[in-house]
């Protein structure tokens, strides 16, 4: 489907000031959200309610760093929306992080949870810092005063934090414990992503790379292709392209590329994964100098010839510069944001299906909120309990987005939204506004 024609002149279509950048997380996400709008005929009062977060805000987070000195770090948390629910999503460490990337985040969770059919609202944190330069000390000061300075904007009931980029379960169980003191008592389902001992969810580490693997089966099967006759490229060997990588390979795919931030490895016979993963294990995680390959840059990775093409690893990775030498058929979003909105179009011209990040990596916040579930019986599940549920949610999402998509005939990601904003907007309306 394109843009009914007037659509350039309706409300969402105005400009505001200088020229959008469709390259930039924030309005590679406000491009899309635009086209929903326009294909839900959204009313101008909703559109304006659903582009600006609930609230967002920053703090200032002073340390003592170890050699004794005063050093000022700047927190943020973004809640974009809570009409579905509490609002949910990660908290990311980033030496670079801007307010709008974390807004942008912060909207992709909304739209996420929706999709999924998870009764969360949308939100994100971030710290602007690089964990690697820091202590483990000067990391838990950092992350207890974030804690602190957040108390009356997270919480069970209103806001639940999890791991995102540089952060983990030790940080998860920081922030766990400093709320708890705070409020006098254990609040295990103030964060999700915790160690398991501190009442985290068995299967929730593997749960993004899990639901990435759903929906790459679900994609195959729609396409026609033996998952076990496929070839797959996997961009970032972290949590979610590692599990991904295994569990695509136990299904019998054909891995012929994976990658970390020393370089990609490409080998059309296939890589061992289990030998890939094994080395990553004895060599701190990292594949520098894996020999089970042909050593190629992680750009090359992405212009490889083959069925899946799954960016695991960082936003912006497919834009309108490489779109065009994509050649997959099949994009699976590990990552949040790995193909721009100006990549889009170029790659649905050749052809190429996207299984969008806010549908193909939902698993994690699936079983996120699985987690909170436990957390709020007292009552943990087993793995396969997790695992079995996750997978139908997974699915069940595919095939809901798939009818969207061809109701309308628009793509994937585009039902995705439409979806999802739907679902938000149709809430907020029952719910009305509250003056
Ligand atoms: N950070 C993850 C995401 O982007 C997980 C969020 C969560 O579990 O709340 O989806």
């Amino acid at each position: 489907m394109t843009l009914p024609s007037d659509s350039l002149s309706s409300p969402y279509y105005k400009e505001p000031g200088p020229k959008l950048d469709k390259e930039s997380p924030f309005e590679s996400m406000m491009e899309r959200f635009r086209f929903a709008a326009t294909v839900l005929e959204l009313e101008e009062g909703m559109f304006q309610y659903l582009s600006n977060p609930v609230k967002s805000v920053t703090v200032s987070i002073p340390i003592i760093m170890d050699n004794g000195k005063i050093r000022v770090f700047e927190g943020h948390r973004v809640i974009h929306d809570n009409v579905l629910g509490p609002a949910k999503g990660g908290i990311r460490y980033k030496p670079d992080v801007t307010l709008d990337e974390v807004k942008a985040l912060a909207a992709w969770m909304t739209w996420k949870c929706a999709v999924v059919n998870v009764p969360f609202g949308g939100a994100k944190g971030a710290i602007r810092c690089n964990p690697k330069e820091l202590s483990l000390r000067e990391l838990e000061q950092v992350t207890r005063r974030y804690t602190s300075e957040m108390m009356d904007v997270i919480g069970p009931d209103r806001d639940i934090p999890a791991p995102d980029m540089n952060t983990n379960e030790q940080v998860m169980a920081w922030i766990m414990d400093t709320y708890s003191m705070h409020a006098r008592k254990t609040e295990n389902a103030v964060v999700t992503g915790k160690p398991v001992v501190l009442g985290g969810s068995k299967g929730r580490k593997e749960a993004t790379g899990r639901g990435v693997v759903t929906v790459t089966l679900a994609a195959l099967n729609k396409s026609g292709i033996m998952a076990n006759k496929c070839t797959v490229a996997i961009q970032g060997f972290g949590n979610v392209g590692s599990v991904t990588a295994r569990l695509l390979y136990e299904q019998g795919a054909r891995i012929i590329a994976i990658s970390d931030i020393s370089g990609g490895y490409h080998n059309s016979n296939g890589i061992d994964i289990v030998r890939a993963l094994d080395y990553a294990a004895g060599h701190g995680g990292s594949l520098e100098g894996f020999d089970g390959a042909e050593a190629i840059s992680n750009e090359a990775l992405l212009e490889l010839e083959c069925d899946v093409l799954i960016p695991a690893a960082l936003q912006d990775q497919i834009n309108k510069r490489n779109a065009g030498q994509i050649k997959a058929k099949i994009i699976v979003e590990g990552a949040n944001g790995p193909v721009t909105a100006s990549a889009d179009s170029i790659l649905d011209e050749a052809g190429i299906m996207i299984i969008p990040d806010i549908l193909a990596n939902a698993g994690g916040v699936t079983v996120s909120y699985f987690e909170w579930v436990q957390n709020r019986h007292g009552y943990f599940w087993t793995e396969d309990r997790v695992n079995r549920r996750l997978n139908r949610m997974m699915r069940e999402a595919f095939h809901r987005l798939f009818d969207v998509k061809e109701q309308y005939g628009i793509t994937l990601r585009q039902a995705a939204y439409v979806y999802a904003i739907g679902k938000v907007a149709e809430t907020l309306r029952l719910r009305g506004i509250y003056a």
